[in-house]
C-alpha cells in the first residue's frame, strides 16, 4: 500500500499512461494488419494480373510473328516469335511462382499445356511452309495453331479473372479491416477516455477529501471555536498536515484556556479592587445599564448591587443632573470629565466630584463608562470657609485702602504742601501699588461672590456684537498708543446670546486687556465671534508673546502667573479665574490655544438665546 500522496498521484498517472499505451499499441497493431492486407493485395494478385497481361501481349505478338513468317519475312517472323517467346516464358515463370488463389494452379498448368502445344505447332508450321508452301501453311495455321492460341489466351483470361476476383475480394476485406480497426480504436479511445476520467475523478476526490475536511475545520477555528480537531483520513502528506493542525488547535486551546484564566483572575482582581474602593463607583455599559455597583455605592445610593444590575442608571439613581453629566457628549480627544455635584444621602449633604471615564474596545468603540463619586464635601466646606474668610478680609481691606488712596491723592495734589522730587516719586509708587491692591481686592471680592453663589447673574438675550464693539471702543486708544493693531470681526446678523451683559463684557474686556498686556508694538489683536454647532464662539487672538504648553492649563487657576515673562507686567493672576467662573456659570467653556512667541487665542462659548 502506497502511503505518500506523491506516490499515489504517480500511481494514478502510471495507470493512465498504461491505458494510453495499450490503446496506442492496439491501434498500431491494427494499422500494421491493415497495411499487411494492402500489401498482400498489391503484391500477390496485382503481380499475377500484370504477368497475365504481359503473357497475353507476348502471345498476341507471337501470333502476328507467325503470320509475318508465313506471308512476308521468314527471318523477321522467327525473330519476333522467339523474342516474344522469351518474354512469355519470363512472365509465365513469375506467375507460376506466385500462385495465391484456389484454381490458379490448374489454370497455370492449362496455360502451360496449350502454350507448349502452340510453340511446338509453330515448328510444324515451319516444316509445312518450307516443304508444302504457303497455302498449306495457312491452312495448318487456321486449323491447328489458332485453336492452341485461343485456348492459351482463354486459360490466361481465366487466370486474370481469378486474380481480379481475388483482388476485389481483398479490397473488400481490406475495407472491412480498416473499418474494424477504426471501430476498435474508437471504442478503445472512448473506453480509455471514460476510464481515465473516472479514475482521475475518483482519485482526485479521494485525495481532496481530507483537504475539504481540514478546510471545514479551519473555518470553524477561524470563527473562534478552538475546540476543533480534524478527522485524520489519510496517512499521507495531508494526513501529516491534519495531525499538525490538530496539535496546533490543541495548543491554541491551551493558550486560550490560560489566556482566559489570566483574564478571569485579572477581572476578579479588578472587581475586588473596584468593590473595595472607598468612594462610590458605578460601571455601566454603553446603554447606561449598570454592570458593577461597589460596596460604598450600595451604601451611598441605598440600593444593593444585585437589585441594580442590568438596570438603566436612571431606574436606580433618579438624579437628572447627575445623568445629564454622565450622558453628556465627550469633547473630541477627551476620555474623562468631572463635575462637582451636590447630593443628599441618608439626609446628609454631600459634594461629590463625579469623574466619568470611558471604556473602549481595541477598535476604539465606546463599550462602557466608569463613574467615580469622589467625596469632596470636606474640601467644599473648607473652601466655603476660606472664601467667606477671604470675602470678609477683602471687605475689611476695602475701607482702609480707600482712605489710603484718598490720602495719597491729597498728597499728590499738593493741597497739603509741595513734595520734593523724592517724596513725589515714593508717593507715585505708593499710588500705583495701592491701585494694584485695590484691583486685587475687587477681583477677590468678585471671585468669592461668584464662587459662593452670591453673585447675581441677570441672564437675558444680548448682542455679542454690541459687547465686542464696546470693548473695541474702550481699548482702541490704548492699543493705538502702544502701536498695536486692534481689530474686530463679528459676522453680520449674529444671533443673540443668552448671557449677563455686564459679566460677559467684563470677560471680553479682561481678555482684550490681557492681550494688550502680553503683546508688543507692531503686534495685532483680533476680536471675533461666529456661530458653530448652535453655539456662539467668541475669540480674542493676539500675535504676542504666547504661552508655553505646560502653562496653558494652569493660567485659569487662581493667582497663577507665567514666570519669566520679559515684559514687566504686574497683574493679580485672578482675571482668567474670574472669566472661567463667569463663563461656566453661563454653561459655556473657555480655553486657550497658544504657541510661544507666535501669540495666543482665548476662546469661550455661550448658548444662543432661544
Ligand atoms: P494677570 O492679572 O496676571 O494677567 P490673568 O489671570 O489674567 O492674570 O492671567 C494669568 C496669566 O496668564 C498671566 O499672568 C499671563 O502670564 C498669562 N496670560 C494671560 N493672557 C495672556 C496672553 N494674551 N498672552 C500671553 N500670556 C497671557
Amino acid at each position: 500500500m502506497i502511503k505518500s500522496l506523491k506516490g499515489r498521484i504517480s500511481l494514478v498517472y502510471l495507470t493512465l499512461v498504461i491505458i494510453s499505451s495499450i490503446v496506442g499499441f492496439i491501434s498500431v497493431v491494427n494499422l500494421f494488419k491493415l497495411s499487411g492486407s494492402i500489401e498482400k493485395l498489391m503484391t500477390a494478385n496485382y503481380k499475377s494480373i500484370s504477368a497475365v497481361n504481359n503473357m497475353i501481349e507476348s502471345i498476341e505478338n507471337q501470333d502476328r510473328a507467325i503470320l509475318i513468317y508465313i506471308d512476308m519475312d521468314k527471318q523477321k517472323g522467327l525473330d519476333e516469335f522467339s523474342q516474344n517467346n522469351n518474354s512469355f516464358v519470363q512472365w509465365f515463370n513469375i506467375e507460376k511462382n506466385n500462385i495465391t488463389e484456389f484454381g490458379e494452379k490448374k489454370s497455370v498448368e492449362k496455360t502451360n499445356f496449350y502454350y507448349t502445344k502452340y510453340t511446338r505447332s509453330f515448328l510444324q508450321l515451319q516444316e509445312i511452309r518450307n516443304t508444302l508452301g504457303i497455302e498449306n501453311a495457312i491452312e495448318y495455321y487456321n486449323k491447328t495453331i489458332t485453336p492452341y492460341f485461343n485456348n492459351t489466351k482463354k486459360s490466361l483470361r481465366t487466370l486474370k479473372q481469378l486474380n481480379e476476383k481475388a483482388m476485389f475480394k481483398g479490397k473488400n476485406n481490406t475495407n472491412n479491416d480498416a473499418k474494424r480497426s477504426i471501430y476498435i480504436v474508437l471504442i478503445l479511445t472512448s473506453l480509455a477516455t471514460t476510464g481515465g476520467f473516472i479514475i482521475s475523478r475518483y482519485f482526485t476526490n479521494l485525495f481532496l477529501k481530507p483537504i475539504y475536511t481540514l478546510t471545514e475545520t479551519v473555518k470553524l477555528v477561524k470563527a473562534g471555536d478552538m475546540n476543533q480537531q480534524t478527522t485524520i483520513i489519510s496517512k499521507d502528506e495531508i494526513g501529516e498536515l491534519a495531525v499538525e493542525f490538530n496539535h496546533m488547535t490543541k495548543r491554541l486551546q491551551q493558550f486560550e484556556k490560560s489566556a482566559l484564566g489570566n483574564l478571569m483572575s485579572e477581572k476578579n482582581r479588578f472587581i475586588a479592587v473596584v468593590k473595595n474602593i472607598s468612594d462610590p463607583l458605578i460601571v455601566m455599559d454603553n446603554n447606561y445599564k449598570i454592570a458593577i455597583l461597589n460596596k460604598s455605592g450600595e451604601t451611598f445610593f441605598n440600593i444593593s448591587e444585585e437589585k441594580s444590575l442590568n438596570k438603566h442608571f436612571l431606574e436606580v439613581i433618579r438624579n437628572g443632573e447627575l445623568f445629564d453629566h454622565i450622558s453628556a457628549e465627550f469633547n473630541p480627544g477627551e476620555d474623562r470629565k468631572e463635575k462637582i455635584i451636590h447630593m443628599t444621602s441618608n439626609d446628609e449633604d454631600y459634594y461629590l466630584n463625579v469623574v466619568v471615564t470611558t471604556v473602549k474596545d481595541v477598535e476604539n468603540n465606546l463599550t462602557g463608562l466608569i463613574v467615580l463619586f469622589q467625596n469632596v464635601t470636606a474640601l467644599k466646606e473648607f473652601e466655603k470657609t476660606r472664601t467667606n474668610f477671604i470675602a470678609t478680609i477683602s471687605h475689611e481691606f476695602k475701607t482702609p485702602l480707600t482712605s489710603i488712596m484718598m490720602g495719597i491723592d491729597l498728597l499728590l495734589n499738593t493741597e497739603m504742601g509741595v513734595l520734593n522730587d523724592d517724596q513725589m516719586n515714593i508717593t507715585t509708587v505708593l499710588k500705583e501699588d495701592c491701585e494694584i491692591l485695590s484691583t486685587l481686592v475687587s477681583d477677590i471680592m468678585e471671585l468669592t461672590k461668584i464662587e459662593s453663589g452670591k453673585a447675581i447673574f441677570t441672564i437675558q438675550a444680548c448682542s455679542i456684537s454690541g459687547i465686542i464693539e464696546n470693548t473695541y471702543k474702550q481699548f482702541k486708544q490704548i492699543a493705538d498708543q502702544k502701536s498695536i493693531d486692534l481689530e474686530f470681526d463679528a459676522e453680520e446678523n449674529l444671533p443673540l446670546v443668552s448671557a449677563d451683559f455686564e459679566k460677559i463684557t467684563w470677560v471680553v474686556n479682561n481678555l482684550v486687556s490681557n492681550a494688550l498686556k502680553y503683546t508688543n508694538a507692531g503686534d495685532d489683536i483680533m476680536i471675533s465671534a461666529s456661530v458653530k454647532n448652535n453655539m456662539m464662539y467668541v475669540s480674542i487672538r493676539d500675535t504676542g508673546i504666547g504661552i508655553l504648553d505646560e502653562y496653558k492649563e494652569n493660567i485659569f487657576n487662581k493667582f497663577f502667573q507665567v514666570k519669566g515673562n520679559d515684559l514687566e507686567i504686574r497683574g493679580t493672576g485672578l482675571g482668567l479665574s474670574i472669566a472661567k467662573e463667569i463663563i461656566e456659570v453661563h454653561g459655556g467653556k473657555i480655553w486657550c490655544e497658544s504657541k510661544l512667541d507666535l501669540g495666543s487665542t482665548f476662546i469661550f462659548t455661550l448658548s444662543l438665546s432661544k
